[in-house]
């Protein structure tokens, strides 16, 4: 009873931490119960997540390691999602989109790192030869719904067959690709309810949660858009950081971006997924519209 005690203390402390230093996210603290606890016992990573945070900020320019390119972090779940001091990772939400993707590609080559791109159903579907592109260059795919849809604006079943006409749609994009869909998700406008997060960590997805953003949608020069991502990063001193694949400020900032995060010291964590595509996870939605769709 008493390692049980002490357990459940040391976890209640953990949520704790993690609450307070979560970011954006809405209604986190619905997630509790049975699923945070089973995620602890699984993974194990409060404790580490916890003393990362608390360090915070790091100072710059201690952790250069001289290579940009960072390890690989194959996560099987979302709480598999522990960065080290100086590491970040990158993600790319709302494509692709023919004239932005492509040269995101190319940028994310010429300094040898890999992101994680989080696709619309309806993007992939009208551009599944960039889809493909993006995964035969080796990054990772992950689906962000069809539609960029507001799901707190839905019911819970619509909410879920929005998320599941997307995951179907991308993965159809990806078809022949060679690389299936990750079970990487990410919520349009980081805005989901503890519902809906309990009911996706459950069926095994990764919800990627925004440490960083870059806020490469406001109408600012590339050059705003690279020092307030960097300050952002310093202060916090790792984490995951948000860029969407569809505006031109984001393609014109990007490479002196990474000049300037290899200079400070930082690398660039490429987070893969563990278990090898959606399909080999519990299917958390009934209906699966997409699939039906497609008939
Ligand atoms: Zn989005």
């Amino acid at each position: 009873m008493q390692v049980l005690r002490a357990f459940v203390l040391a976890g209640l402390l953990g949520a704790a931490l993690m609450g307070c230093a979560k970011p954006v996210s809405h209604n986190d603290h619905a997630v509790s119960g049975p699923l945070a606890v089973q995620d602890r016992v699984v993974t194990g990573s409060v404790q580490q997540v916890a003393s990362v945070r608390v360090q915070q900020p790091m100072p710059k320019r201690i952790f250069a390691s001289g290579a940009l390119a960072g390890r690989t972090l194959a996560v099987a779940a979302t709480a598999d999602i522990v960065l080290r001091p100086g590491e970040v990772i990158l993600t790319f939400d709302d494509g692709p989109r023919a004239g932005k993707t492509p040269a995101i590609l190319d940028i994310l080559d010429s300094h040898g790192v890999k992101a994680t791109f989080l696709m619309l159903g309806s993007a992939a579907r009208a551009n599944p030869a960039l889809a493909r592109l993006v995964a035969q260059r080796g990054h990772s795919v992950g689906s962000h719904t069809y539609d960029h849809v507001d799901l707190s604006t839905l019911g819970r079943q619509a909410a879920l067959d929005e998320i599941a006409r997307g995951e179907a749609a991308v993965a159809d994009a990806l078809a022949g690709s060679g690389q299936g869909l990750s079970p990487f998700f990410r919520f349009p406008y980081l805005s989901q309810s503890g519902y809906l997060r309990t009911t996706l960590l459950q069926g095994d997805m990764v919800v990627l949660d925004v440490d960083i953003d870059s806020k490469d949608y406001y109408k600012d020069s590339a050059a705003i858009v690279a020092a307030r991502t960097l300050e952002r990063l310093d202060a916090r001193g790792s984490g995951i950081i948000l860029f969407h694949d569809i505006h031109q400020r984001t393609v014109d900032m990007l490479p002196a971006f990474l000049d300037e995060l290899k200079a400070r010291g930082y690398s660039v964590v490429r987070l893969a997924a563990k278990n090898d595509g959606v399909f080999s996870r519990s299917i958390i939605t009934a209906q699966a519209p997409g699939a039906a769709e497609s008939l």
